[in-house]
């Protein structure tokens, strides 16, 4: 893009998030999080650390306080200055995110996919099925985390919030936490549960080949299997096509909002789904995700919704589910 500079001068602070409740999937439980916040001439962009990616949030600040150049900083801080040059020249020239993306990815062919609200791994089921039926009451479309290492808690949660949520769409994301003598069973036996998709159900370190044998070992009629973890930008993409029939595109993943871009119209080259997911964190780095929304098949931006106090208005869904736009230049979102 045009005159951005990434300079160690502008502002950059490390900002705690704290969680509403622990949010646990396979990965493990998270009580807080990190988000790196970056700032030029009042405005502000937001990039996620996530615990599993293993890049260090004081690390980041202090290599940019010593003026690291941005292409060796952190993916972390990659994005944050990413998405604030973007909102610098977008808002400059009057325009949104959204609008970037559409000069580049066309059109879309769609309407924009319904809301979606995911679901930790439960402690309580009884709680859980409540919590299923009052968010089904707004969204068709709900996310379970499993792959909590026990099989039969995996399939309770999703009979259980099948029972709660009858005509709901499920999204099942295992957070690659089968190895590839369960998967292939335990889809197998999801199947009476309708899911929509499944995600990640093997281990990203398992490679491509367990991709391959997870294809040839699919039951007749299988839902969809979508790639998170094994699918982290547009060059994974080739390798997938044909084991996978979807990716879930993250900012984060990318690193930066062209390399979104650029991964979304690559899974649709190949015939691949895009489910657009996002971290946690506040509704600053969910908005910029957003603008993204009406590309996918699927979306999962409700990663602001697990903090106890969001500092920033942006994304908000619709009484339907339906996700509404802030309506505003660059990214979009207001500090409260
Ligand atoms: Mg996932």
């Amino acid at each position: 893009m045009g005159a951005f500079r990434y300079s160690a001068l502008m502002s950059a602070a490390l900002l705690p998030l704290t969680l509403a409740e622990p949010f646990r999937i396979a990965h493990g439980t998270s009580t807080t999080r990190t988000v790196l916040r970056v700032a030029r001439d009042g405005r502000a962009a937001e990039a996620p650390f996530v615990p599993y990616y293993g890049e260090d949030p004081a690390e980041t600040l202090a290599a940019i306080q010593r003026g690291t150049p941005l292409a060796e900083l952190s993916r972390t801080a990659r994005l944050a200055y990413d998405l604030l040059e973007h909102d610098l020249a977008t808002t400059a020239a009057g325009r949104s995110l959204g609008d970037y993306a559409m000069a580049r990815l066309g059109q879309p062919s769609d309407l924009t996919p319904a809301g979606c609200r995911s679901l930790g791994i439960p402690e309580n089921l009884e709680i859980f099925s409540e919590r299923v039926a009052t968010l089904a009451r707004q969204f068709s479309v709900l996310k379970l985390k499993l792959g909590s290492g026990d099989l039969g808690l995996d399939l309770a949660i999703v009979s259980v919030a099948r029972l709660a949520a009858p005509e709901a769409a499920l999204l099942i994301d295992v957070n690659g936490g089968w190895d590839l003598t369960e998967a292939p069973l335990m889809i197998w036996k999801l199947m009476d549960y309708r899911p929509a998709l499944i995600e990640q159900p093997l281990h990203h370190s398992l490679g491509l080949e367990a991709w391959r044998d997870l294809r040839s070992e699919m039951p007749e009629g299988a839902p969809p299997i979508f790639a998170d973890e094994s699918a982290q930008t547009a060059t994974d993409l080739a390798g997938l096509a044909g084991y996978a029939d979807g990716v879930n595109v993250k900012l984060l993943k990318c690193g930066s909002f062209d390399g979104a871009i650029e991964m979304i119209a690559g899974a649709r080259g190949l015939g691949l789904g895009v489910l657009l997911g996002c971290m946690i964190e506040s509704s600053l780095g969910i908005t910029a995700a957003a603008h993204l929304a009406p590309w996918a098949d699927w979306i999962d931006l409700d990663g602001h919704f697990y903090l106890a106090h969001d500092d920033y208005d942006g994304i908000t869904y619709a009484p339907d589910g339906s996700l509404v736009m802030p309506g505003r230049p660059g990214i979009g979102a207001v500090l409260r």
